[in-house]
């Protein structure tokens, strides 16, 4: 992390157990391949996760400076797992 730009950023990750993530610091994430055994539509689950995108760092910081933050408060997967 160097600087926030969340506001143009346009990371998803679909990740290697069928998770999608909005963000690569969301905590949420939307189980795609659960909806696509089940036979259930994925354009609306889909839809729903980048709608529901956090205004920055997924949505676990706040509003506090970006220069206050500490990367151990962060609650996520590790990168590996994600793909990010
Ligand atoms: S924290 Fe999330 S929204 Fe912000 S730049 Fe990183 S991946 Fe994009």
């Amino acid at each position: 992390m160097s600087a926030p730009f969340c506001g143009d950023c346009n990371r998803m990750r679909l990740t290697a157990d069928g998770k999608m993530k909005n963000c690569l610091f969301s905590k949420d994430e939307t189980d795609l391949l659960a909806a696509l055994r089940a036979g259930e539509a994925l354009e609306p689950l889909i839809r729903r996760n980048i709608l529901g995108k956090a205004e920055k760092l997924g949505g676990q910081f706040g509003d506090q400076p970006f220069e206050a933050l500490h990367s151990e408060a962060l609650i996520n997967r590790s990168m590996i797992s994600i793909g990010g």
